[in-house]
């Protein structure tokens, strides 16, 4: 912010940037204790196929829900997580908690977890799968890890080698958030990501009428189709949309219009009943509201 206002004045601004730092560290100091105080829980938001509307899986969703601090957001305290490496806990924590979730599921349910690259270059982290998917009794098949194009910043080398791991586990892995980081081809050639997932902000632009986004979205539909990838339409939240990526071509969905992420409770039932097609999800108790 201080940035927008120009140069010179930055000491006016000191104050709030202190404040800020002390706020991080007091999260901090309660995030480590996060796991053992029972705060975090997962949520559960349902991806659907596009065209029969049932449900193919679930998405893991981290919440932190604070004694000291309340609810925390994710977009503040997984960069927190990531940038002090308390990630690889927490993140070992989600995988074993999300698998013995999904575990409860109709067979043909999979489960979605978001892996951090602190996380995946750990050289535990394939072993932290199999540690999983063997206390749960999960099979490695409907299991899937979202990466971001992040995570090929730091050591693509590394990063590739890892989810090479868990891919001959049969685990398949979906790259998250496509088209909004530092995009490169090259990886796409070299990985078999089971599903791209097209980034909100492009449904939210196609459903604003903005052509460029709506041209990207057919382009990585293309693309996908072509690698043999299938594609998932972030962020849905209106029937209109919902029908407007059918018709780009985009074979899943995941957003507010099929499901909000909701607590495992409610997951367990919904998925139960969702193989009716006609039977639309409704947004329930709890979760996100
Ligand atoms: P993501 O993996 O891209 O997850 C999708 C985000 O979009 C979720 O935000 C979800 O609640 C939100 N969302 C889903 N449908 C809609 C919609 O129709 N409209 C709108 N406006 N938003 C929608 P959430 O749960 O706040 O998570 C934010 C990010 O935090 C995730 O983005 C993911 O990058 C990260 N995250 C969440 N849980 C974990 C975790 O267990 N481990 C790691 N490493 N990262 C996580
Ligand atoms: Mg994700
Ligand atoms: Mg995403
Ligand atoms: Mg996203």
């Amino acid at each position: 912010r201080a940035k927008d206002e120009g140069g010179g004045e930055h000491y006016r601004y000191e104050p709030s940037l202190h404040a800020s730092a002390e706020e991080r560290r007091r999260l901090e100091f309660s995030l480590r204790h996060a796991i053992e105080r029972g705060e975090l829980l997962l949520n559960f938001q349902p991806v659907v196929d596009a065209y029969k509307e049932n449900i193919v899986s679930f998405e893991a969703l981290l919440r932190w829900q604070s004694k000291e601090h309340g609810f925390v957001s994710p977009a503040k305290f997984i960069p927190l997580a990531e940038d002090t490496r308390l990630i690889v806990p927490i993140g070992e924590w989600v995988l074993e908690q999300a698998c013995l979730e999904a575990v409860n599921w109709p067979a043909h349910i999979r489960i979605a977890v978001n892996v951090s690259g602190e996380q995946l270059i750990e050289p535990e982290f394939a072993s932290t799968v199999v540690r999983s998917l063997a206390k749960s009794g999960l099979t490695a098949n409907r299991l899937e890890i979202e990466v971001t194009e992040s995570i090929f910043l730091r050591d693509a080398d590394l990063a590739r080698k890892a989810l090479e791991e868990i891919m001959a586990l049969g685990c398949s892995v979906a790259l998250d958030d496509f088209g909004t980081g530092y995009s490169s081809l090259g990886y796409l050639r070299k990985l078999r990501f089971s599903t791209i997932k097209v980034d909100r902000t492009f449904v939210q632009g196609a459903a604003n009428h903005h052509p460029e986004s709506l041209a990207i979205i057919r382009a990585v539909v293309a693309m996908a189709d072509s690698l043999e990838m299938s594609t998932t339409a972030e962020g849905v939240e209106t029937a209109e949309e919902a029908e407007m990526i059918r018709q780009l071509g985009c074979k899943k969905i995941q957003g507010y219009y099929f499901g909000r992420p909701m607590p495992a409770e409610e997951a367990r039932i919904v998925c139960q009943r969702k193989l009716d097609p006609s039977a639309r999800i409704q947004p329930g108790s709890g979760g996100d509201e």
